[in-house]
């Protein structure tokens, strides 16, 4: 999807991680970090990285701590690329492309479907990601946001979910 994104023109250039909580493991933060990377080398635009913030609220101290280390890493990782790095929480429940709240439609083994009014189908953490860009789009390149949802809705049409 990022690179789906990167344009040229554009001087930014949106990702986001998603922390999970449950499973976490050495290998897990491992390979998180060789992938951001990876994804933070491939791109010679200046790397916007949106990191979804936990809910500390229902979390045990222990796991939390850890989190907070990955999200220490990866804001490391992120500036020593030259990048900008922001945490912020973004919620996958509303659409996308018409911004109402979505239902829960299907939950298969690695995604959680919801369904909006206006048709769209789409995996909750797929969505979270969207959203993470136009937040950044709407605040830095207004003018850009219909070409963005544009990208998004071409995106959603050519790999459905369902
Ligand atoms: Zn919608």
């Amino acid at each position: 999807m990022f690179s789906r994104f990167h344009k040229a023109e554009h001087a930014w250039m949106v990702k986001c991680l998603y922390k999970r909580i449950r499973g976490f493991n050495i290998r897990y933060k491992r390979d998180l970090k060789e992938r951001l990377r990876r994804i933070l080398r491939s791109t010679n635009a200046i790397p916007i990285v949106v990191l979804d913030e936990i809910d500390p609220e229902g979390l045990r101290m222990t796991r939390l701590q850890k989190t907070i280390i990955v999200e220490r890493d990866v804001e490391n990782l992120v500036k020593f690329h030259g990048g900008v790095f922001i945490k912020k929480r973004v919620s996958g429940k509303y659409c996308p492309l018409c911004g109402k709240r979505m239902r829960k439609y299907r939950r298969t083994k690695r995604l959680e479907l919801y369904k909006c009014a206006c048709g769209v189908i789409i995996d909750k953490h797929t969505s979270t990601c969207y959203r993470a860009v136009l937040w950044i789009v709407v605040k830095h390149s207004p003018e850009l946001v219909q070409r963005v949802k544009e990208k998004i809705r071409e995106n959603i049409e050519n790999a459905p979910v369902h």
